[in-house]
């Protein structure tokens, strides 16, 4: 019965390179019912107002990472770990397990048999491939992703560093599964996904190795 066994969840990884449509994709993927665990929005409520995880970060970088409000000042925090990968990654290890477990909360809360798709944009980076049943990579040319950004209000010199900073295409296409190419009109996009959707719940044509994950 292909990779839906009986009371089982699938696990699929999504990701995608900053203006690459992994937000398009995993809004199309719930629109066909999967349950979408966004890890950009857990991370934010990981440091919420009230959260202990905020008084966690106010205690690694001070007060002045705090707005007036009470609320986190992303930029503030943004400018105080810049450059500094010691400082970046005590902040992920504040962030990253609060994240983990709440997905695996939501994940826990999903039907039998659903398939449970995590958003997540720094997935590669992170060496998370190996704990989905299927990895799915949204894919766009670096030029089309920084005419996208620009739309968005993004300079052009923003969106090359941006990308720079993040996995290269090639080696999010190494741990992928499959590949969502989005290069085109959101038309062409609307057909992908459908397409995606069929393999993932059957099983169906994976460009990797056939037989990784739990299937
Ligand atoms: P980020 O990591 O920056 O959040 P993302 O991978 O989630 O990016 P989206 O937010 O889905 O990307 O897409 C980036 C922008 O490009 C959005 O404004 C989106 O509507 C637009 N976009 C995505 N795909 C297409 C497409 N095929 N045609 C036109 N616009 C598109």
């Amino acid at each position: 019965m292909g990779a839906c066994h009986a009371g089982t969840v699938l696990r699929v990884g999504l990701t995608g390179g900053i203006g690459s449509g992994k937000s398009e994709v995993s809004r199309r993927l719930a629109a066909y019912g999967a349950v979408v665990i966004d890890a950009d929005a857990l991370a934010r409520e990981a440091v919420a107002p009230g959260t202990d995880g905020l008084a966690e970060v106010v205690d690694l970088f001070g007060p002045e990472v705090q707005a007036a409000d009470g609320s986190l000042d992303r930029a503030a925090l943004g400018a105080r770990v810049f450059g500094d990968s010691t400082a970046r990654r005590r902040l992920e290890q504040v962030i990253h397990p609060r994240v983990r477990a709440r997905a695996a909360e939501l994940e826990s809360e999903a039907p039998p048999d659903a398939v449970v798709v995590h958003d997540i944009p720094l997935l590669v980076e992170t060496g998370q491939a190996d704990d989905f049943d299927r990895v799915v990579v949204v894919d766009a040319p670096d030029a089309v992703r920084v005419q996208r950004l620009a739309a968005r209000g993004m300079s052009t010199d923003e969106a090359h560093r941006r990308i720079a900073a993040q996995s290269s295409r090639a080696e999010r296409l190494a741990v992928a599964d499959h590949v969502v190419t989005n290069d085109a009109t959101l038309d062409d996009l609307d057909t992908a996904v459908e397409r995606l959707w069929r393999d993932v719940r059957e099983g169906g044509p994976s460009v990797r190795r056939p037989g990784r994950g739990r299937r």
